[in-house]
């Protein structure tokens, strides 16, 4: 139940599975309190309070789904200043027009065949269907990003949140679709069952459901918690999303693993009795069973590996600082913000993030107030060390900087465990 205020949004202890509904929950990890980690700030706003919101994880005992245990509004998390842009890495462009091109030659795609992509942030996907032919149409509900999405990529984007309502509208207008992509959104949708109903309105009776989502096994085994945050509202595996899906009368028929987000499944779904169902389905459920995902122990020997991650990463920047070292950050991203909140690093630590993206340049790092400035100066100013935030883009990152290198600089990644490169 929630609490609504003019300053705080909309937000709420979750009681209830978000997929089967359930209530028995139990916690495994506590990170703390953390503030909304896009929450980027102006100068201005560091002299001002700030809010933080607890930041736990829960199994659901019932269908063995991962979710976190507060639920901050969509309307307090995208409305506002939301920088987050896929176009941003050379990396994530080829892996967004790689997917386009997998599904399109999978499914046989005849050119003018409709996909809309649910959370489309500034189109890059679609711009890859776009490329090969098919009629696209973007869902995303944050206003700026959507803009960028039409005006620089002339992708059309409705900026609004997908539901039944503007599913039938689509429908309408546009005919139903013969592919659905929720690439990294379907983590981040608050009300799931509600956004399945729409995907039923809205997808052709043999079109393809397609969600790309990191993995939960990799998540626990990589020791990734820093992709743990508030517009992440669970973990995906494959058993609670193929119960899930038989609630709608759809099925999982096919999964591949992909590298992107430091290990990501891709799930395709569709109406019961449309797709042959290929045997990895079977195969991921085995390996998330024999890697114990579903087990409250597992979880809890998961949560024991974080803490001691904290400690390890302090005592490895303590030491630097103590040796008179200075380090930097370089990139940005929301997971970021979970790691220097959680392991406390601030502006005594890192004299300030480098970072590509513009919009979040001459910001500031919710929480840890660290200054963000243009990648350049990491080059020019030349400190010892540099930690990077975005480590699953690190190859990209370090070859991109590598004048920093040949001036003696020296990278740290800090996941899965902290090291020096
Ligand atoms: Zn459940």
């Amino acid at each position: 139940m929630g609490f609504r205020t003019r300053q705080l949004g909309f937000y709420y202890v979750m009681k209830k599975c978000h997929m089967c509904l359930g209530t028995d929950l139990e916690k495994f990890l506590d990170l703390g309190m953390h503030p909304h980690s896009d929450s980027f700030l102006t100068a201005g706003e560091t002299e001002q309070p700030e809010v933080f919101y607890p930041l736990s994880v829960y199994l659901c005992r019932g269908c063995g789904l991962v979710q976190i245990g507060y639920v901050v509004d969509g309307s307090t998390l995208y409305q506002k200043n939301y920088i987050y842009q896929t176009s941003i890495t050379k990396t994530a462009r080829d892996h967004y027009f790689g997917l386009a091109e997998d599904v399109c030659r999978r499914f046989g795609l005849k050119p003018g065949s409709f996909v809309v992509d649910i959370g489309s942030n500034v189109g890059v996907l679609l711009m890859g269907f776009r490329e090969r032919g098919m009629a696209v149409l973007g869902v995303d509900p944050a206003p700026n990003i959507a803009r960028i999405a039409v005006e620089e990529n002339g992708i059309e984007t409705i900026p609004d949140f997908f539901a039944a309502p503007l599913a039938g509208r689509i429908v309408a207008e546009r005919g139903r679709a013969s592919v659905i992509a929720a690439t990294n959104i379907f983590a981040h949708i608050t009300d799931l069952h509600d956004s399945m109903r729409a995907v039923d309105a809205l997808l052709s009776q043999d079109g393809v459901f397609v969600i790309e989502a990191p993995y939960l096994v990799d998540l626990l085994n990589n020791l990734e918690y820093d992709t743990i945050y508030h517009q992440h509202l669970r973990y995906l595996s494959i058993r609670p999303m193929a119960a899930f899906f038989g609630r709608f009368g759809f099925e999982v028929f096919d999964v591949v693993k992909v590298g992107i987000h430091g290990g990501s499944i891709r799930v395709f779904a569709g109406r019961k009795g449309q797709h042959a169902i290929m045997s990895s389905v079977q195969e991921f459920a085995a390996l998330e069973d024999a890697e114990q995902v579903y087990s409250i122990v597992r979880l809890r020997r998961f949560a024991g590996k974080v803490k001691e991650h904290r400690r390890l990463m302090r005592s490895l920047l303590d030491g630097l600082k103590q040796q008179g070292r200075r380090i930097v950050g370089v990139s940005a991203p929301a997971k970021g913000n979970t790691l220097l909140n959680y392991c406390g690093i601030d502006i005594s630590v890192l004299d300030y993030i480098t970072e590509k993206s513009k919009l979040k340049q001459g910001l500031y790092t919710p929480g840890t107030h660290i200054p963000v400035v243009a990648d350049e100066k990491l080059i020019e100013d030349s400190p010892e060390y540099a930690l990077i935030l975005a480590w699953n883009f690190a190859d990209e990152i370090m070859a991109n900087l590598e004048g920093f290198r040949r001036k003696g600089g020296r990278f740290i990644i800090p996941i899965p465990e902290p090291r020096i490169v």
